[in-house]
């Protein structure tokens, strides 16, 4: 299989081929067409996998495919800390490299203005740590209503964390009709609960 099997187009092509992967991983090979259908998704993977890209690859193709410049994040991902939120963003700088998407970063330690700033010209990907994100919301920086793909990445983290109450805040100030994507690399009961409380009909994937 190659990244153009699994439906995406040229301008992803050419920055997968400059980053040098020659194929898709088991994750990918398996979350992409599905992501690309809309559909939501239970992944259970671990970091490594080729996870990231598994959602960001998709998520680049769906945002470029309609060109609607929302004042609000047409998207959002929920990541347990600053440095994954960090690398997720640098995934979508170099595979969106020919594509004309914006994100910003919700990530504590940045200042809260600069960040406010950002939100208002409008985001297609906004990447956050939810405790960050609740701050910003409850300043009323932030709306959601306009939000329709979200990604809860590395749900167990969170979970050892102590996020999911925030996490579950967050998930109820998005559309109910929206494309949801949960990721962990167990599949725990309190996990198994989310994924009932968040996703619809979802395709099951793992490695
Ligand atoms: P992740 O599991 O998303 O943290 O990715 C782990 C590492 O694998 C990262 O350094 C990626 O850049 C790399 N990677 C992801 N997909 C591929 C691929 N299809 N071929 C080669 N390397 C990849």
């Amino acid at each position: 299989t190659t990244f153009a099997d699994l439906g995406l187009s040229e301008d992803l092509l050419r920055a997968i081929t400059e980053k040098g992967y020659v194929h898709p991983t088991p994750i990918q090979e398996q979350a992409i067409p599905i992501v690309l259908q809309g559909r939501d998704v239970m992944g259970v993977a671990q970091t490594g996998t080729g996870k990231t890209a598994s959602f960001t690859l998709p998520m680049c193709e769906i945002l470029s495919g309609s060109r609607a410049r929302a004042r609000m994040p047409r998207s959002l991902i929920l990541e347990p800390t600053r440095e994954l939120a960090l690398q997720v963003a640098e995934n979508f700088v170099q595979y969106g490299k020919y594509l004309k998407l914006n994100h910003a970063l919700l990530i504590g330690g940045e200042s809260m203005s600069d960040q406010k700033e950002v939100l208002m010209r409008g985001v297609d990907v906004l990447i956050a740590t939810p405790g960050r994100l609740i701050d910003m919301f409850e300043r009323g920086g932030l709306l959601l209503s306009d939000t329709r793909i979200l990604v809860v990445d590395e749900a167990d983290r969170m979970l050892d964390m102590g996020f999911i109450p925030d996490v579950e805040r967050i998930v109820s100030m998005l559309p109910s009709t929206r494309q949801t994507l949960l990721f962990s690399a167990t599949m725990a009961k309190e996990i198994r609960r989310l994924a009932d409380a968040f996703l619809q009909n979802p395709k099951e994937i793992k490695t």
